[in-house]
C-alpha cells in the first residue's frame, strides 16, 4: 500500500515537472535565478495577481536593477515606483530589507531561516524563493497552493485550521523533486493560478488528474472545504477634485498614517452626506471648500473593505486658517507620473478624462 501510494507519487512528481517545463507562463523574474530579481517578485506577488505585478516589476527592476541601487534610494523613490500596485508596506519593507542587506554582509540570505530575517518576508515567501534560488526543499504554500493540495486530497477539513495545513504541508511535500524543488513549488502555483481555478477547475487539462481526490469525487469545488471568510464591509467616501490650470489638489497622508503612510491622495470623508463634506473638508485639511457638481463615481477595495466613492468638482480656498500636518500641492498629469500616489487617485482620474 504504502509503495503503492510512493510509486504515485513518483508519478505526479515526474507529471507536474512535466507540465511545468511545457506550460509555464514566460515571466520576466523566471528568465534566471537571480535571488535579487526573484526576492522582488516574490514581494510584489503578495496579494496581486500575476499579470498585475508583470509592468511593476519591470519597470521596478529598471528603476532599481540592483539590491545595491534599492538600498540607496530614498524611500520616496521606492514607493513611486510602487505607485498603483497598493499595500505600499511591502514597499516599505523591501526596501528596508534592502538596507538590512547592504548594511549586513552585502550578501543575500542562505538558507530559510536567514530569509525569515528580513522585514515582509513570511514563511511563504521564504520557501518559495528559498526553493527556487538555493533548491532548498521547502514546500510554499500560498491560497492556491493550499487549494490545489486540498483538492488532491479531497480534503475534509478547513486547510486554514491545524491540521487541514499540517495535511497540506505534509503532502506539498511529498509533491517536490528533490532536484528541483524551486520548480515543483512553481508548478503548483501555476496549477492554481491557471488551472485549478476556484470555480470550474479545468481539470481535464491538469497534469495531477489521474491522483486526484476532488477529482474523483465528481464535483472539485466542494474541495477543500472552506473556512470561513471575514465579511468584506461596504463603505462610503466623498472625494473632492479641486483643479486650476490642468492641475489638481492633492494632500500628502502623513508619514505614521496607518494605512499608505506618504502617498498622495484627493481630499476625502467618509460617509454619504453631501451636506457635511464641506465642513468636513475644512477640519481635516483647514481652509474653506465649497463643493460644485459630481463627477460620478467609482469603486474600490482596499483588503476587505469596498469602497462606493462619490467624485464632486470643488473649489477651495486657504485665505483663512490652514490646518497643521497635511502637506498639500497641486499636479499635471505629467508631475503624477512619478509621484507616489494612492490606488484610488489614477480611477478618478480616469472618470475625470471619461
Ligand atoms: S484534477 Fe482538477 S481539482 Fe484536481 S488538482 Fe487538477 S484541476 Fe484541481
Amino acid at each position: 500500500m504504502a509503495e503503492r501510494k510512493e510509486n504515485e507519487r513518483v508519478e505526479q512528481r515526474r507529471d507536474l515537472l512535466a507540465w511545468f517545463d511545457l506550460q509555464q507562463r514566460d515571466l520576466p523574474w523566471r528568465r534566471s535565478r537571480d535571488p535579487y530579481r526573484v526576492w522582488v517578485s516574490e514581494i510584489m506577488l503578495q496579494q496581486t495577481r500575476v499579470e498585475t505585478a508583470r509592468p511593476y516589476f519591470e519597470r521596478f527592476i529598471r528603476a532599481f536593477p540592483s539590491v545595491e541601487d534599492l538600498a540607496s534610494a530614498e524611500v520616496e523613490a521606492v514607493l513611486s515606483q510602487w505607485s498603483g500596485l497598493g499595500y505600499y508596506q511591502r514597499a516599505r519593507r523591501l526596501h528596508a530589507a534592502a538596507r538590512q542587506i547592504v548594511a549586513g554582509s552585502a550578501r543575500f540570505p542562505a538558507s530559510v531561516e536567514e530569509w525569515l530575517q528580513l522585514p515582509g518576508v513570511g514563511p511563504y515567501t521564504a520557501a518559495a524563493i528559498a526553493s527556487i534560488v538555493l533548491g532548498v526543499p521547502e514546500p510554499a504554500i500560498d491560497g492556491n497552493v493550499m487549494r490545489v493540495v486540498g483538492r488532491l486530497l479531497a480534503l475534509e477539513e478547513d486547510p486554514r485550521k491545524t491540521s487541514g495545513h499540517r495535511a497540506i504541508q505534509s503532502e506539498a511535500r511529498h509533491l517536490l523533486d528533490l532536484q528541483r524543488p524551486g520548480d515543483s513549488n512553481q508548478a503548483l502555483m501555476e496549477i492554481g493560478a491557471t488551472i485549478c481555478l476556484p470555480r470550474r477547475p479545468r481539470c481535464s487539462l491538469c497534469p495531477l488528474e489521474p491522483g486526484c481526490g476532488a477529482a474523483a469525487a465528481g464535483d472539485p469545488e466542494l474541495y477543500p472545504v472552506a473556512g470561513r471568510r471575514p465579511p468584506v464591509s461596504r463603505h462610503f467616501r466623498q472625494v473632492a477634485v479641486v483643479e486650476s490650470r490642468g492641475r489638481v489638489l492633492l494632500f500628502r497622508r502623513p508619514g505614521n498614517s496607518p494605512r499608505m503612510a506618504g502617498l498622495w491622495e484627493f481630499p476625502w470623508m467618509d460617509g454619504r452626506a453631501r451636506g457635511k463634506l464641506e465642513s468636513a473638508l475644512g477640519q481635516r485639511y483647514g481652509g474653506r471648500w465649497k463643493i460644485g457638481s459630481t463627477r460620478g463615481r467609482v469603486r474600490h477595495s482596499v483588503t476587505n473593505r469596498s469602497f462606493q466613492i462619490e467624485v464632486f468638482e470643488a473649489s477651495s480656498s486657504f485665505e483663512s486658517e490652514v490646518a497643521e500636518g497635511p502637506e498639500a500641492g497641486w499636479f499635471s498629469s505629467s508631475d503624477l507620473t512619478g509621484l507616489p500616489v494612492t490606488g484610488l487617485v489614477g480611477k478618478v482620474l480616469k472618470l475625470l478624462e471619461d
